[in-house]
């Protein structure tokens, strides 16, 4: 019922040749099935990777925007444009933005309301750090990370929201956590989002799990019942390794 969904993070890779480059090789070995496969990249590669995905039905995403409509914000990129240029998805509230750059709960919260607005579908990401983990902090963290970055969101929009799961401490870091971690804290986000907007809504939220996936792992992490996809870092660079992920 649920299409999961198997997005690539590329972070700060690639340059807009690189990204045409991977494009081509990527739709030689793709095969639509009932997975949706998406690419968030960089920001002066969206647009090329628009053009060279048209006719699949492989989805682009950004990696961020800025949640004001337009100003003096030097840097930044607001929802329209990323609207102009036809962007399907958009991260919201990775850990390096939440752990470098300052993003917080309220800032996630704003820059939801924005993407929503503009017809962009939010991938929110949501984990704890490994010192978290360790006091026994990870529910509470990854349950006050959602209900305050989804303030005042519409049981219409939770809907079609997505919500990546990403303990800290796997990412980029080769260490995953293991399939029943990752399953349980998804099952508990979505009685989480079941609490906040009703069970019809928390059966259609897709819940990724993110962190230190790779071919090797990416069938029993898929396989979980609460799992419903991948966002892939480190993994989504190299096509023949994607596809694999795609394939899993
Ligand atoms: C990520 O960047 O969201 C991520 C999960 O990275 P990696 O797969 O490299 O751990």
């Amino acid at each position: 019922m649920r299409k999961p969904l198997i997005a690539g993070n590329w972070k700060m890779f690639k340059t807009t040749e690189e990204a045409k480059a991977f494009a081509a090789s990527f739709k030689k070995i793709y095969e639509s099935s009932d997975i949706q496969v998406a690419i968030c990249a960089p920001f002066t590669q969206l647009g090329a990777l628009k053009e060279a995905f048209k006719g699949t039905d492989i989805k682009v995403g950004a990696q961020n925007m800025h949640f004001a409509e337009e100003g003096a914000f030097t840097g930044e990129i607001s929802a329209a444009m990323l609207q102009e240029i036809g962007v399907d998805y958009c991260i919201i509230g990775h850990s390096e933005r939440r752990q470098l750059f300052a993003e917080t709960d309220e800032t996630v919260n704003k820059k939801l309301h924005k993407a929503f607005l503009a017809g962009i579908t939010p991938i929110l990401c949501v984990g704890e750090s490994l010192e978290e983990r360790d006091a026994d902090r990870a529910f509470d963290v990854v349950k006050s990370q959602l209900v305050k970055g989804l303030e005042e969101i519409t049981a219409a929009q939770a809907e079609v929201l997505v919500i990546a799961y990403e303990p800290i401490w796997a990412i980029g870091t080769g260490r995953t956590a293991s399939p029943e971690q990752a399953n349980e804290m998804c099952g508990f986000i979505r009685d989480v989002i079941d609490g906040l907007y009703g069970e019809i809504v928390a059966d259609k939220t897709i819940i990724q799990y993110g962190g230190s996936v790779k071919p090797s792992n990416a069938t029993e992490i898929m396989n979980m019942e609460e799992i419903d996809g991948a966002l892939v870092g480190g993994a989504s660079l190299v096509p023949e390794e994607f596809i694999q992920i795609v394939n899993f």
